[in-house]
């Protein structure tokens, strides 16, 4: 996979496997040595891995809804029927 762009700076696939923990050792070596010194990169790799971490929050509370207690959804889909009398 080709880590970099013709720009020189890293393309958003490799920095979102590397927010992934996904991305081989010797790729990330070579973006986290970018990210050292450019800026414009690692703020784009914190955006990326701020975004990781909202989903992965939201799977968690998605999750959370249909193991235990009925959730907000199942709650106003039990009321539609009233509403609709
Ligand atoms: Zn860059």
């Amino acid at each position: 996979m080709r880590i970099f762009q013709e720009s020189g700076h890293v393309r958003e696939e490799p920095l979102e496997l590397h927010a992934l923990g996904d991305l081989p050792v010797s790729s990330a070596l070579a973006v986290e040595r970018h990210l050292k010194d450019c800026q414009r990169c690692k703020r784009e790799s914190i955006r990326i891995a701020e975004f990781i971490h909202i989903l992965r929050l939201l799977a968690m509370q998605t999750q959370a809804c249909d193991a235990t207690t009925p959730c907000e959804t199942s709650g106003s889909r039990s009321r539609l029927p009233d509403r609709l009398m």
